[in-house]
């Protein structure tokens, strides 16, 4: 079995495992998380399956972030994260690309969120945009 005909989230898109579906199109596919942070936490989804971000064509990347703002608008949050992580050190752990919306309602519900800041050299700051600007 390769990685695509194993994914879950690919069954839920195909509708072999059941969702609670928020949105449909041609290329997007719009669920709630079935253990949210908070209440209305959703899922979108590129049908295109891909691991992470890298490996999705940009168009189909097009339609994420319009329907994460349209079930944000829907659900009402006025406070709320918008998520996409990569990779198991950065809290992946389902390998199909997918953007959580999740309400922050209060401070024990929603994501919470370490931030830990470092102090950088100016210089060092200007050299680095330098290099990825370079590979871009
Ligand atoms: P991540 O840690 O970014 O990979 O998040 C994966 C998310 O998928 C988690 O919030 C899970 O609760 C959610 N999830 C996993 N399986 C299902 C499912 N069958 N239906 C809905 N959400 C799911
Ligand atoms: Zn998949």
């Amino acid at each position: 079995m390769n990685r695509m005909s194993s994914c879950i989230f690919c069954k839920i898109i195909k509708g072999d495992i059941p969702s609670f579906k928020l949105f449909e199109s041609d290329k997007t596919f719009a669920f709630l998380d079935i253990n949210p942070l908070s209440k209305g936490h959703a899922l979108v989804i590129p049908k295109h399956h891909g691991e992470k971000l890298a490996d999705i064509p940009d168009d189909s990347l097009t339609e994420l972030l319009p329907v994460a703002k349209k079930i944000a608008i829907a659900l009402g949050a006025t406070n709320y994260n918008i998520l996409q992580n990569n990779g198991r050190l950065a809290h992946q752990e389902v390998d199909h690309v997918h953007v959580h919306i999740i309400p922050k309602p209060n401070e024990a519900e929603g994501l919470g969120v370490k931030w830990p800041q470092q102090k950088i050299d100016m210089g060092e700051l200007k050299a680095l945009a330098e290099e990825i600007k370079s590979k871009m």
